[in-house]
């Protein structure tokens, strides 16, 4: 079998390569391309069967990425709340540590695409190594979140050395690598990679998955071997418009991933990402999905619903409303049935 590297080699990057492809209109595809990157390799091309179905629709690039008039490049205020390049300090105990700038594919609705991919993210020896210093000199950071691009496109090598270097910090107690490997290029879950990760404990993965077709074969097998590495898996699913944004959709997810040993952690609003506008939903879609997730399915496999607030205010759960009222004698709500529910406070009775 090919190696992750061979495949990711042949990916499309051109307009051209994609018209031979999947045969769709790629008029206006130079000039998308030329502000955000354009990157689909054999293995998810292969679970496309057409440019506008819901894997086609993540990584196609489409024209209304120009058009978009409403949103920002930077919607999470990352960089201004970048004390060293590519290391985001937003919340008291974490931080977000981007090491790689390339992905396996390049998603049409990624946060960070005014620069992943493309020369206006630098990751460099210099920029880990003033990443280090300042965890070093901030010893109330207890996890790092290694995130990019995607951290597991780096060489195993250069991932020992990072993950090394981070648990030398004593602060640090935990590491959380947020990738798309598992889901886009999984053959990229190596034994070796396995070998290197576990070194490493407590490992936890976010990764992230769209959409069911995206629960393949070799997706589970990476998400097997990882798990029985013992390392956590969870999932941060993009609620998108056209692609997964109806309930039988988010339920076949959540449910498949379950099954593939991947807890679903967050389901993430859109952010108002610069040529995202077209991918995003009304806040009402999900709140609505929530509503029919909870109790309807196993908790295991629900997600928290959450929108990262522009400006990098930080990310806030939305919820579905199940209070009626309240009062210092009882709580009155709605159960999951919408049936109304009534709870006596402490001292109270029915
Ligand atoms: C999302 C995010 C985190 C992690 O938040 P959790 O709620 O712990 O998953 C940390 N730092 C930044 C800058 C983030 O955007
Ligand atoms: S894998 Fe993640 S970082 Fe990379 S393009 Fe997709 S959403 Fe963005």
């Amino acid at each position: 079998m090919e190696n992750w590297q061979e495949i990711l080699q042949q990916s499309i990057t051109t307009p051209e390569g994609l018209a031979e492809r999947l045969g769709c209109d790629i008029n206006a595809l130079p000039e998308v391309i030329a502000n955000f990157p354009m990157r689909i390799n054999p293995y998810f091309l292969n679970l496309v069967t057409a440019a506008d179905d819901p894997l086609g629709k993540q990584v196609i690039p489409d024209k209304a990425e120009l058009d978009d008039r409403v949103c920002i490049p930077d919607p999470l205020g990352e960089e201004e709340l970048s004390p060293v390049p590519n290391l985001v300090h937003k919340y008291p105990d974490r931080v977000l540590f981007l090491v790689n700038n390339s992905c396996a594919v390049y998603c049409r609705f990624c946060t960070r695409k005014r620069m992943v991919g493309t020369p206006r993210m630098r990751t460099s020896k210099e920029t880990l190594e003033q990443g280090y210093e300042y965890l070093k000199s901030h010893p109330e950071v207890r996890e790092v979140l290694v995130s990019g691009g995607d951290p597991l496109l780096l060489s195993d090598t250069m991932l020992d050395e990072i993950l090394g270097n981070l648990r030398k910090i004593p602060s640090i107690e935990i590491i959380r690598i947020g990738t798309r490997v598992p889901s886009v290029l999984p053959m990229r879950v190596t034994e070796d990679l396995v070998a290197v990760l576990k070194k490493y404990h407590p490992l936890y993965i976010n990764t992230h998955f769209n959409h069911p077709r995206e629960i393949t074969e070799q997706s589970s097998l990476a998400c097997t071997m990882l798990a029985d590495a013992g390392i956590p898996l969870g999932c941060q699913t993009v609620l998108l418009k056209g692609v997964n944004d109806n309930i039988d959709t988010i339920k076949e997810l959540m449910r498949g991933l379950l099954r593939i040993r991947v807890k679903p952690y967050y389901l993430f609003q859109a952010d108002l990402t610069r040529g995202v506008d077209h991918f995003r939903t009304n806040t009402r879609v999900g709140i609505d999905i929530m509503k029919q997730l909870y109790s309807h399915l196993s908790g295991m496999a629900v997600p928290t619903f959450v929108l990262d607030a522009p400006g990098g205010k930080g990310k806030i759960p939305l919820t579905p409303d199940y209070i009626v009222s309240s009062s210092d004698k009882e709580l009155v709500f709605e159960n999951y049935q919408g049936k109304l529910c009534v709870y006596p406070e402490a001292g109270c009775s029915l």
